[in-house]
């Protein structure tokens, strides 16, 4: 039966990066060795270091001035690593979900922490709005999309400070103005590419603006002025992310991703606000995320909410559990997955309401 991979991270990535990783793994650019098992500095893996970084700044028309990394650590050492770079005093932060709030506690050992607004009163269900950003904050920090809760912030906001982002589960699914961004981060196993690598774009004078010491490693500098190659990189999922950058590009870049990104979540949430047993649990339209749609079960049918799961995980539909911090059920709808798999678990849904 086919699977249908709806996990929020890691997550389902085109089969063209599958297929290529697995030959590189094999024999690596014609080398006869592996990807695994050669140098980073081979003139072989040189190559997909720089064709990433220039592909990323295609797809997402990077302007002069920034820097394309490819790190390790995961967007977590960067909840540290931000702040590390930019803050002299204080910053500011808006709190709308888990990471924001993991991020901020981070931002809190290097100096004074404004929480600009926060959605925690109603379990992060909503992006607050009319908001005061501190004037006198050295930079401002966002999560574009909550990945637990489903709620995306899906415009580049005006920031009357340097602007930072996390944008772990909806980079490269839809256009960014980069130029409103000092800082944007992001693991890559949402929608790039395997855990291990994490991408940093990052504006030429971003570092050597605080006072203290920074480790060289968590530099910005350091990586800047040696390309991403002061230590070893995480070799294979740069490559793979190269796959999944070369297949954006071959469909559509970010505009068409958007496109189908739009297609795919509206008619989910159409079919969650139509069909009897459900609802959704972001009530904002425009607050809703185009990656992780979550829905709940109507009160009326809440005992079914086990039987739907066990019954849609048995026609193939895989990661639709919902967060346990939210409960119900989330599908991620990341740039691979398949329009085909959105209409698969719309048929599921109405076959399951026809039978309750
Ligand atoms: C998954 C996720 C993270 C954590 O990423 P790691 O690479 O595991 O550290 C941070 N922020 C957001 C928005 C995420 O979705």
């Amino acid at each position: 039966m086919k699977k249908h991979n709806f996990y929020a991270g890691p997550a389902i990535l085109p089969e063209f990066t599958i297929n290529n990783v697995i030959e590189a793994v094999r024999d690596f650019a014609g080398t006869g060795l592996s990807i695994m098992e050669i140098s980073h500095r081979s003139k072989e893996f040189t190559a997909v270091m720089e064709q990433a970084q220039s592909l990323f700044r295609k797809l997402l028309d990077i302007p002069e001035g920034y820097h394309v990394l490819f790190l390790g650590g995961g967007a977590s050492t960067q909840f540290t690593v931000a702040p590390m770079n930019l803050m002299q005093r204080k910053s500011a932060y808006l709190n709308t979900g888990a990471w924001a709030s993991k991020a901020i506690k981070e931002a809190k050992l290097y100096g004074e922490v404004e929480v600009v607004a926060s959605s925690e009163d109603k379990n992060f269900s909503y992006i607050p709005k009319g908001y005061k950003i501190p004037e006198d904050a050295d930079y401002f920090h966002i999560t574009t999309n909550n990945t637990i809760y489903g709620t995306e912030i899906k415009e580049d906001i005006d920031s009357p400070v340097p602007l930072v982002a996390d944008m772990s589960s909806d980079i490269l699914s839809r256009p960014v103005d980069v130029s409103k961004y000092v800082l944007i981060y992001g693991g890559a196993q949402k929608n790039l590419a395997p855990a291990g690598v994490t991408f940093v774009i990052v504006r030429e004078d971003v570092p050597g603006k605080v006072d203290r010491k920074i480790p060289t490693i968590f530099n910005y500098r350091t990586h800047i002025d040696k390309g991403s190659m002061f230590n070893t990189p995480p070799v294979l999922p740069v490559y793979a992310a190269l796959q999944t950058l070369i297949w954006i590009r071959d469909n559509g870049g970010v505009e068409g991703m958007q496109k189908r990104n739009h297609e795919k979540s509206s008619l989910l949430y159409e079919e969650i606000e139509r069909n009897k047993l459900f609802k959704p649990t972001i009530t904002n339209e425009d607050d809703r995320s185009v990656m992780n749609v979550c829905w709940v079960m109507n009160e009326e049918y809440a005992e079914l909410e086990k039987p739907f799961l066990e019954y849609a995980t048995g026609k193939g539909m895989i990661g639709i559990k919902g967060h346990r911090s939210v409960g119900g059920f989330r599908a991620s709808l990341y740039n691979a997955l398949p329009l085909e798999s959105v209409k698969a678990l719309i048929g599921v849904m109405q076959e399951y309401e026809s039978k309750a």
